[in-house]
């Protein structure tokens, strides 16, 4: 069975997409830690990062690189955060997060966001690529 994450490169599940090439697929997290917090995913749908091959890995690296820059121009922080977890979606993904505080990267703290809101940042950072 596909990953949600598969699901939503698909088009199958709605997301707030802010790039994708063929490979790679960024999208707003839906339960964000704070404003502008952002996934980056290989297409190729495998579960832990160090078992991808290591051209994927470097692909998804140099992608993360790209959208963290975007990121850091659209939402007002000290830098980005860029994390690796795992332990919800087995599909990997990178998560950059704008951090201001040690607390923007504990995952129990979300910030919600309307609609309009994911909308507006997931365009925002998306013109700035
Ligand atoms: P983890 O697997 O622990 O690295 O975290 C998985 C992340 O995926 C969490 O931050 C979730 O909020 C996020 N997530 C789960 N489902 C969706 C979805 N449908 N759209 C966007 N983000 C999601």
């Amino acid at each position: 069975m596909s990953t949600i994450f598969t699901k939503i490169i698909q088009g199958e599940i709605p997301s707030y997409k802010v790039a994708e090439n063929e490979d790679f697929y960024a999208f707003l997290d839906i339960n964000p830690n704070a404003k502008g917090h952002t996934l980056v995913v290989p297409k190729k749908e495998v579960d832990k990062i160090f078992d991808l091959d290591e051209a994927t890995y470097t692909g998804l690296m140099q992608f993360s690189y790209k959208i963290a820059k975007a990121i850091e121009k659209t939402i007002p922080c000290n830098r980005i955060g860029q994390l690796v977890v795992g332990l919800e979606v087995p599909h990997v993904h990178v998560h950059l997060i704008p951090l201001n505080e040690m607390s923007d990267i504990d995952f129990r703290k979300s910030v919600k966001l309307s609609d309009e809101e994911f909308k507006d940042i997931a365009k925002r950072i998306s013109e700035s690529l």
